[in-house]
């Protein structure tokens, strides 16, 4: 048997990561502007990460979610503290798709709609709600396809009220920063009027903030430069550093009923000791911090170069667009500066590199990447 083959792939096998850097099979090492897809928040093989981990698994590994899970509640103590919404409950899976499919769900058991909005653009994952509300139709299977979503121009607030008006809408699920899109910033005035409107027509609001949380934006979340609170807010990638955990936060006003949600590998303990160890990593050395700083300088030396049609983004989530296709500047970027990035589309590369990127890896990066745009 062979793996499925769905990614198009680069020929390089990575076998080895440090901080920001990752190394492949030959030894050659390279400077890592991408996280693993805004994975990797706290850096490769931090100590402290392999040691808690490392020390769950010598106890338990995983046990099933019928008997208590202390690290669980530690979890949710501790993430709320981190991110500001004590008040809040969090439930545990694994993944960013299975994060909006239970958010999707928990808004139409609240309000007993069934429509969606969402908007242009959006990329929410590959599952079956998840996907339906992703603008992207090429990756809608026909099984998929039954759900009622309307998708709306990002930061058109007089359609959006148009459509939350007629009352039928469940939820609203809306990217803190959208990534797969390009790097694309709801307004904060949007944002603001988006909350005003799901609190008039009794609509969840739902900030998928898989790719935009955890620090990532250099706020915890990217929508707390909106200053607003929405219903649900759906995590993954940065929560674990590469060990497959998701959550939901949800807000005071949903009650929880036995039953109506489950997973068998969500909140195990493994993946607790992980997330924790994120937590606390990102507590001790201010990484979100260290976000809002070195994302600040890259985007006002970014801004510079006269080769860039546009730099957009906030915090370590950059989005640089060319008039032309990416293509060559990335895939050059990797062989020949051994420099990883994203991609979003044609024309604009991503960044997405841990948190604990340094000052002098922030100008190592500007370095090569002049070196490919004026070779
Ligand atoms: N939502 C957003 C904004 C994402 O960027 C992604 C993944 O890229 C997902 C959801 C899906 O997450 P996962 O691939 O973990 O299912």
């Amino acid at each position: 048997m062979k793996p499925f083959d769905v990614y198009p792939l680069f020929d390089i096998e990575i076998v080895k990561g440090i901080g920001c850097r990752t190394y492949d099979n030959q030894g050659n090492e390279y400077l890592d502007l991408y996280g693993g897809h805004a994975v990797i928040s706290v850096g490769h093989s931090h100590p402290h990460y392999v040691q808690r981990v490392t020390e769950q698994l010598n106890k338990l590994g995983f046990y099933s979610n019928s008997v208590h899970n202390s690290l669980q509640e530690q979890l949710a103590e501790k993430l709320g503290k981190a991110c500001g919404y004590e008040d809040y409950s969090l439930f545990m899976i694994n993944t960013g798709a299975e994060a909006n499919e239970n958010a999707l769900k928990l808004a139409s058991f609240y309000n007993g709609r069934k429509r969606v909005v969402s908007f242009g653009k959006s990329f929410h994952g590959r599952t079956s709600a998840a996907v339906r509300v992703t603008d992207n139709p090429k990756i809608v299977a026909p099984v998929n396809s039954g759900m009622d979503v309307t998708f709306l121009p990002l930061n058109d607030i007089e359609a959006t009220a148009v459509e939350l008006r007629k009352g039928d809408v469940s939820a609203v699920i809306i990217e803190g920063i959208q990534g797969v899109g390009g790097i694309r910033i709801p307004d904060d005035g949007f944002l603001q009027q988006l909350r005003a409107l799901c609190d008039e027509t009794d609509t969840v609001l739902i900030l998928d903030e898989i790719q935009s949380g955890y620090g990532r934006s250099g706020k915890f979340f990217a929508h707390q430069y909106a200053n607003i609170r929405p219903d649900l807010i759906t995590l993954a990638k940065g929560m674990g550093n590469g060990f497959p955990i998701g959550g939901v936060l949800i807000a005071p006003k949903f009650k929880a009923v036995h039953g109506q949600l489950g997973t068998t590998f969500g909140g195990n303990h493994l993946a607790c000791a992980a997330a924790l160890s994120v937590l606390e990593i990102m507590h001790d050395e201010a990484l979100v911090d260290n976000a809002a700083k070195i994302g600040d300088f890259l985007l006002q030396e970014l801004k510079k170069s006269p080769q860039i049609k546009e730099v957009r983004g906030r915090g370590l989530m950059i989005g640089i667009e060319f008039e032309t296709s990416a293509a060559d500047i990335r895939r050059r970027l990797l062989f020949e500066q051994k420099v990883f990035t994203g991609a979003s589309g044609t024309n604009v590369i991503r960044l997405l590199p841990p948190l604990c990127l340094t000052q002098s890896d922030a100008e190592l990066f500007l370095e090569r990447f002049k070196a490919v745009l004026t070779a």
